[in-house]
Order: C-alpha cells, then sequence, then structure tokens
C-alpha cells in the first residue's frame, strides 16, 4: 500500500496505492471547496496534483444523499484519489459541528472517499494537560469505532495531543494498530503563530513513535515555506487550502514568504500566470478574476516547491536545501536547536555519505551526518589505535590529505605515529581526511565563533581522552626535532597506504575488520586516469572497491572475510530460505522477505545478505533500515550487487 522509493534520511519519496490510482510522495493536496471551485480540477491536475482534498462535512450539508448517489468523484469532477477531511477543523473554528464520529465516517464511506478522515478532538495549543488527555482518548476511541465502518477505505485518524509530547507520543503508538494514514492534528495555529520549534517537537515525537511505513500528513500546512523542513521530518503530505486563502486576502506566495499583493510592483516568479501579465494589469482586473489569478499563481509556487524538495531528496541534499530556506523566516531558524534534540533518531537514518559538504551556517557543523562522522573517529579511530606518538595537524580546510601527507611521511621516517588534523569537523585522523563529509566539504575561511568554540571542544575531548604518550602539535622543522631527540625508533613502519585502508574498513564496518582485509598479500588496483585507488586484492582475491566517496564497495570474498569476524547479525540482512535463492542470482532483497538485519547499519551501507544458517547469498547496499523492514512489507530493502551464483 505505501512503499518507499527514494530517500534522504528521513526524507522519502514513497508510492501511496488507492482505489483510484497511485500518489507519489511527497505530494501536495489541494483543498477543494466543494461550493465553489474556484480553480478547476483539471487546473488542479494539469499543475500536478494526483490527490485532491475536499470535506465531508460540507458536503454532507450542502449534498446529503445526492452525493452518494453521484459519488465523490463525479462530484467533484476528480478521477484521481481524493481524502475526505470530517469537521473537525471546523468545530476548531466554529466551537461545535452538527455531526457524530459514526455518521460522518458513514458517509465518508457512502460517497467513496479513498481516505476518509475520522472526527477526531482538536486539541488546542493551551489546551490543560487534563483536557487534552481527554481529547486524546475520545480520539483514540473514536479511531476504533470507525475503523469498524471503515471498509475499504483508508482510515485517517490524526494524531493529537496538543504540544503535551507525552501524550503526543501515546496517541501516535495507539492509533498505529488501528489507522492507515496518519495526519499530524492541530498543527495550524503552530504554523499560523510561526511556531516552528513547537512544531519539530510534535512531529518528531509523532514520527518517532509511528511506524516508519506511515505515511504522515502535516494538516493544514500548505505554505511553500514549510515542505522542505516537514519532509525532513518524515512527512508525505500536504494539504493546501492557503492557495485560495491567501489569494483571497490579496497575498501572494513565495516559496520564503507572503508579499501583499497591493505593495508589488514587480511579480517575482516565472509561472504562466506572472510571466504572461504584470502587478499593474493584474491590479485593473475586476476582483474575482484577480483572485483567481493569484490562486492560480500560489498553486504554481506550491507545486514548484514540492519539486524542489522532490529534487533535493533524489539528490541527497534535502538538509542543505533546508538549510538555505531556513533564511525565509527568522522564527524558521528556532526549528534547527529543536531539531538536535532528535539527532540520535536522524542519525539512524542517514545515508553513509552524500557527494559534497556545503556549509551554510552553523547548523551544517550538528547535521546527523557530521555528528555520527565526528562520533565515529572517537570510537573507532582514536579509542584503538596503539600508537604512542600523536601530531596534531594546525586548523585547516579541505583538502587535507594533499596538504599534510608529505609531513606525515617525513614524521614517518623518524618515528611511528597517529596523525590528526584540527578541523571543523572536529579531530580528523589523516587516514579518514579523504571521505565524506570532511574530505569534500567546501567552508568559508572563517566559519564564525560558533563553529569555533564547536571545534575547541571537540580538540578539548581529544586532549583528555586521547591514549597517546607523546601529542604535539606541529610546528614544522621544530616539531621533527623534538621527536628525532625523544623517539626516534629504526623499526619498518606499515606503508601508510595500508594504513588507510585499513583506517577506512575500521571506520565504515566496525573494529577489527582493518586487520582482517588488509592483511596478506594485498594488491592495489589503480585507475589510469587519476592514479586513485580502484579495486583491493587480498592474497589474489578482489575483496574491496573503492567508491568516488573514499567508502569501499564490498565484494563477496570480502565479505566472507568480515563474516568470520563479525558474528550474526552484524553487518548482515537475513533473508528467508524462499528468497535465498534469489538473492544469490544477484537480485534485489524485497522487505517482506527479511528476517532480521543489523541494526546498526544505515542507508547506503554495505550489507551482506545470508540465509538463517548464515550462508551467503550476495552483497549489497541498505535501502531500508532494520526498523523499516519490519513496517514496509512491500518495496526494496537491499538492492544487491553481486550475488554468489549470479549467471547461473
Ligand atoms: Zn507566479
Amino acid at each position: 500500500m505505501f512503499e518507499l522509493k527514494e530517500r534522504d534520511g528521513l526524507a522519502r519519496i514513497c508510492r501511496l496505492s488507492t482505489k483510484h490510482g497511485d500518489v507519489e510522495t511527497p505530494a501536495l493536496m489541494p483543498v477543494i471547496n466543494p461550493n465553489k471551485q474556484l480553480v478547476k480540477t483539471e487546473e488542479l491536475k494539469a499543475l500536478g496534483a494526483e490527490i485532491v482534498i475536499t470535506n465531508a462535512y460540507i458536503i454532507k450539508r450542502s449534498y446529503g444523499d445526492l452525493a452518494c448517489e453521484k459519488g465523490l468523484h463525479n462530484l467533484l469532477g476528480f478521477d484521481g484519489p481524493i481524502m475526505t477531511d470530517s469537521g473537525t477543523f471546523q468545530s476548531h473554528v466554529y466551537g461545535s459541528v452538527e455531526t457524530t464520529n459514526k455518521e460522518i465516517v458513514e458517509y465518508e464511506v457512502r460517497i467513496g472517499s479513498d481516505i476518509g478522515t475520522i472526527l477526531d478532538e482538536f486539541v488546542e495549543p493551551d489546551d490543560s494537560y487534563e483536557i487534552a488527555e481527554r481529547k486524546v482518548a475520545e480520539t483514540i476511541k473514536r479511531a476504533k469505532e470507525a475503523r469498524e465502518i471503515s471498509g475499504e477505505m483508508l482510515l485517517a485518524t490524526p494524531v493529537q495531543g496538543g504540544l503535551h509530547l507525552d501524550l503526543r507520543r501515546k496517541c501516535a503508538v495507539e492509533l498505529s494498530d488501528i489507522g492507515d494514514f496518519f495526519p499530524l492534528g492541530g498543527i495550524v495555529p503552530l504554523m499560523e503563530n510561526y511556531r516552528f520549534a513547537s512544531l519539530v517537537d510534535v512531529a518528531m515525537t509523532a514520527r518517532c513513535a509511528l511506524p516508519a511505513s506511515a505515511p504522515v500528513h502535516f494538516f493544514g500546512a500548505g505554505h511553500p515555506m514549510i515542505f522542505g523542513l516537514a519532509c525532513m521530518m518524515g512527512a508525505d503530505f500536504f494539504d493546501s487550502a492557503s492557495y485560495a486563502k491567501y489569494a483571497a486576502d490579496g497575498r501572494y506566495l513565495t516559496s520564503t514568504g507572503t508579499v501583499s499583493f497591493e505593495e508589488l510592483d514587480e511579480l517575482p516568479c516565472a509561472c504562466p500566470v506572472c510571466s504572461s501579465t504584470d502587478a499593474r494589469e493584474l491590479r485593473e482586473l475586476d476582483e474575482s478574476a484577480r483572485y483567481r489569478q493569484l490562486a492560480l499563481h500560489n498553486l504554481h509556487v506550491c507545486f514548484a516547491e514540492i519539486r524542489s524538495v522532490k529534487k533535493a531528496i533524489r539528490n541527497n541534499e534535502l538538509r542543505d536545501y533546508v538549510e538555505q530556506r531556513m533564511s525565509a523566516h527568522p522564527q524558521m531558524q528556532n526549528a534547527f536547536p529543536a531539531l538536535l534534540r532528535y539527532r540520535d533518531f536522524f542519525e539512524r537514518h542517514e545515508p553513509l555519505a552524500r557527494k559534497v559538504f556545503f556549509y551554510r551556517n552553523f547548523y551544517s557543523m550538528h547535521r546527523p551526518d557530521v555528528s555520527r562522522f565526528r562520533k565515529r573517529v572517537f570510537e573507532r579511530y582514536l579509542a584503538k589505535s596503539r600508537r604512542n606518538v600523536l601530531v596534531i595537524f594546525p586548523n585547516s580546510q579541505a583538502p587535507y590529505f594533499d596538504r599534510w601527507i608529505e609531513n606525515a611521511q617525513r614524521v614517518l621516517a623518524i618515528t611511528d605515529a597517529d596523525f590528526i588534523v584540527d578541523t571543523y569537523f572536529g579531530p580528523l585522523p589523516l587516514e579518514l581526511s579523504l571521505l565524506y563529509p570532511p574530505g569534500v566539504s567546501v567552508l568559508p575561511q572563517h566559519p564564525g565563533r560558533d563553529a569555533e568554540a564547536l571545534r575547541n571542544a571537540y580538540m578539548l575531548k581529544l586532549a583528555h581522552t586521547h591514549n597517546y604518550r607523546l601529542a604535539l602539535y606541529w610546528e614544522g622543522e621544530r616539531t621533527l626535532d623534538v621527536l628525532a631527540n625523544l623517539c626516534r625508533s629504526t623499526d619498518a613502519h606499515e606503508n601508510f597506504e595500508l594504513r588507510m585502508l585499513a583506517a577506512i574498513c575500521d571506520f565504515q564496518f566496525g573494529v577489527g575488520a582493518g586487520s582482517v582485509l588488509i592483511s596478506g598479500n594485498i594488491e592495489i588496483v589503480r585507475s589510469k586516469n587519476t592514479g586513485r585507488i580502484r579495486n583491493v586484492h587480498r592474497n589474489g582475491k578482489h575483496i574491496l572497491s573503492m567508491r568516488n566517496d573514499g567508502y569501499f564497495n564490498l565484494k563477496i570474498e570480502g565479505a566472507k572475510l568480515l563474516m568470520e569476524k563479525f558474528g550474526k547479525p552484524a553487518l548482515r540482512c537475513i533473508v528467508s530460505r524462499e528468497a535465498y535463492e534469489f538473492n544469490a542470482r544477484g537480485k534485489n532483497v524485497f522487505a517482506k522477505f527479511v528476517l532480521e538485519m543489523d541494526r546498526n547499519l544505515v542507508p547506503d551501507d554495505e550489507v551482506i545478505v545470508v540465509n538463517e544458517d548464515d550462508e551467503i547469498a550476495g552483497v549489497g547496499r541498505v535501502v531500508l533500515t532494520a526498523d523499516e523492514c519490519r513496517t514496509f512489507r512491500t518495496g526494496i530493502a537491499v538492492k544487491v550487487r553481486e550475488g554468489v551464483h549470479e549467471g547461473n
């Protein structure tokens, strides 16, 4: 029913199947007023709307049984999926509605809604705990009642709880077993008042508590400035009445805010409306024509933003995109410290690597992939190093390796040592300095005091935790003299390139991987053009290939070595017996055949596909995490690159 196709961290491009066809997410559902179609449904389709939303409560009051006879899709003239709302928002605005949960859900079924919403209880942001608790209990009760009568209709069960996060969590957990579709209820007042930190808390609490495969809908979120941030938190659906509401107020949407149309001299937009007229002409139109043109423009902006967000997800650069978008409104920046509270959850879904790291602002240095990298340097490099001498190269920026390797070799001619570069990414071992993110980073020369403070904090942590007998800050010739006097050694040192390969293996696969993979007779195959490392052979067998991001692709022979070192289920995806042969022929692993997966694996990690007897089927790349495999019953879990029986 809901399948993940592409992802960037928690953000995802999915496909929802309904009775009236499939929808690709993130999707914007324009709100259709059944009594007054400002923009025709054909026009909405042409703009990119695959799904629309309307209000069953208003339809019931205006059309009654007529809508049941005609059917919702005929009534609106839209043959794609239609979601219906229940009147909850009307009760939020007017205090009450003249229907019951049972009545409205039955009505939604009768008119043929694809996704019907229960009549939940709207929790206001300032509701007391007691009131919110009562409303949450009532919402859950009504969801159960609705499930009994919803039939084939997908049931939307809004997650309520106001700003009481434990109630949000409870509501999300209980609804998980009841609903099919999960709007976040009660968030419109937060967005209207630019309470973005609270919005992050509410959205992330629900996202963490709901199953990964649950479609999440930001109910009432129709302003494009919010789309990127919401998708970064795992949002799948938006609905928008704001294109029409804003137009009625004479307001012109942009991807970063809202402008009063009266004050607009130029139309800063390339949509068909704005490129075929100008501000003066638009002002001279009669009111209803102007209203319609403004609404069309607003819709263009909304759909364009959805496309930009999708592009960013497909390119694995959504967080970068959102950091650029946060300048849209000063209050948007309050979202970022709030996001840090959910760093662990983000880290578990962040891809192993991306193409490039652009510094946008201080929060760039707190991205989950950066914090995970920093953590791993301490856990997988510094904590296990057995050398006695550490040389610290001063603060510098990429390319770190090219800048410092010659000096490192001069030190190695005197004594064995580890090398750390003092960077804004924290202490960076020279062996790991080509990896994403530091290896492909672009920062300004002076990233600012906050970034300096962060850098200093991690250098201080290094100073307090390292186990070296001697740690020296690099001062050129002087450092070489000191080392020559103190610890000249004549032992043969390991080749630095082999050290680097082993360090990357430890960093990527876990401590100990380097010593099993990079041992014996190692032969390195390089690109003829660039001289870059391409393949690593051990005792005549191809075990690893190097990716463009500096990490390794695992070959079957390499995987076998890792399996000896790391017991089940580490580094593995365990598939059912029936799927084994299929995967062994090099075919992808589908989620429903996954019995177990290493919980430490993140998207784009290398993974070894095995059966229950730990027989290897192949190697590939993680698409879905362990938790996601459990809840997504459809779609690809692992992209298999090489199967043991391939070609048979
Ligand atoms: Zn426009």
